[in-house]
């Protein structure tokens, strides 16, 4: 391994963005392939938003931003958190970062020591675990299974609880199941950690705008765990600006002073004019978040008929978010040639290889036991995709 760190050692790549690659690989040797591999809106950026980046290039917001982003945006930040969740943070309260992948992984670092444990409902994003690893604690999975609809109870996050418990990370509509959990089950969830003072909270609501039973709850609503929870977001999915790269973090004012330090010394304030972006996103028209937010639920709608006619798959019905992540052990075990599926993972690399679909095996996510199909593409794709899932699937012997 050379002079590579033990904790880069330890960490396991990104296996969302490596099926990407082998996804992007295959279709540049000319393969037509259908990628459903990684999770990001198929839309444009709204034009009124990549208006204002022109414009922020034009007017020269071309110098060093604040390193919590500029104070226009954490307002729009702010006035966001109480115009759609009446939630109340002060644009103080706010911390801009380079993705709500850093805002995550700056409040890992800042509350995480080493040995301390951080609770993981799971299924979960790939990321996750290893932020954790990265701050040096331990990630405790706390799994639900499918006829759970992948959502873990209050009861049973209270028994993964024990006096190393730092912090859980939580995220709802979930990456990867799609599931999103209602106010009610958020409330006997809050009453637990009620008795956990020292239990911090990270609320990944990243997903809000992709929801398919109404108003977006957040965990942050319950009085109770205000001063030790971190509400995040961005502008990633619900107006399509994954390569923007601008998340937020609203939490204490120690916790903001903390991430501020440490983004200060890793990364310095995020680009300029995605922040201008991001501010006209969150402070413009919202047409376009409900357009998309329809167009998901229909291909969800579809994507769902076509997975339960596959022999063998699982499937839940995602109320949120763009994926579905069916239960397919049941191939585990057959073959191709003189090739065995023995896992998830092999199950994907097949689709790939031999159907030209692009998933992710669910061993990343916690659940070997299932695949991850992301919808963020057309319906023509989706039915041409589950049309070379089942006469893949059907080869196997
Ligand atoms: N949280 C979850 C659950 C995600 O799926 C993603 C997707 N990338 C992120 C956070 C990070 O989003 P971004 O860094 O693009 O804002
Ligand atoms: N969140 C997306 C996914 O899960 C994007 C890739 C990533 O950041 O991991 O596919």
């Amino acid at each position: 391994m050379g002079q590579i760190s033990d904790r880069v050692n330890r960490l396991a790549a990104s296996a969302t963005f490596a099926m990407l690659q082998k996804s992007n690989e295959l279709s540049a040797q000319g393969v037509d392939v259908v990628n459903m591999s990684v999770g990001e809106p198929d839309f444009n950026t709204p034009d009124y938003v990549k208006k204002a980046a022109i414009e922020a290039v034009e007017q020269n917001y071309s110098k060093y931003s604040p390193v919590p982003g500029y104070m226009w945006l954490r307002k729009a930040c702010s006035d966001k958190l109480k115009r759609e969740n009446n939630l109340d943070y002060a644009p103080t309260q706010i911390l801009v970062s380079t993705g709500a992948k850093q805002s995550l992984c700056n409040v890992i670092m800042a509350v995480v020591n080493p040995g301390d444990e951080v609770l993981l409902p799971s299924p979960c994003w790939v990321s996750y675990p290893e932020m954790v690893k990265l701050a040096g604690g331990v990630p405790v999975v706390i799994k639900a299974g499918i006829e759970q609809d992948f959502k873990v109870t209050a009861a049973q996050i209270e028994a993964a609880i024990t006096p190393k418990t730092k912090a859980m990370m939580i995220c709802s509509p979930s990456n990867p199941t799609g599931s999103v959990y209602t106010k009610e089950e958020l409330e006997s969830i809050a009453k637990v950690l009620a008795k956990y003072p020292d239990v911090f909270i990270v609320s990944d609501e990243i997903y809000e705008h992709i929801n398919f039973i109404g108003g977006h709850q957040s965990l942050a609503q319950f009085s109770e765990l205000k001063d030790r929870i971190a509400v995040i977001n961005g502008v990633s999915k619900a107006y399509a600006m994954t390569g923007w790269r601008i998340g937020f973090m609203a939490g204490p004012d120690w916790l903001v002073k903390a991430c501020n330090k440490l983004q200060g010394q890793y990364t310095s304030g995020t680009c300029s004019v995605a922040q201008k972006a991001a501010q006209v996103a969150f402070d413009g028209p919202q047409d376009d978040v409900e357009k998309m937010r329809q167009v998901f639920q229909k291909r969800r709608d579809l994507i769902v008929s076509l997975a339960k006619e596959v022999p063998g798959f699982e499937v839940n019905n995602p109320q949120g978010a763009f994926y579905l992540f069916p239960k397919c052990d049941s191939y585990f075990g057959k073959r191709y040639g003189d090739k065995v599926i023995a896992n998830a993972e092999d199950l994907a690399m097949y689709l790939l290889e031999v159907g030209h679909v692009a998933t992710v095996g669910g061993t990343a996510f916690g659940s070997p036991e299932c695949i991850r199909f992301s919808y963020a593409t057309s319906e023509d794709k989706i039915i041409e995709a589950f049309r070379r899932v089942k006469e893949a699937l059907a080869a196997l012997k």
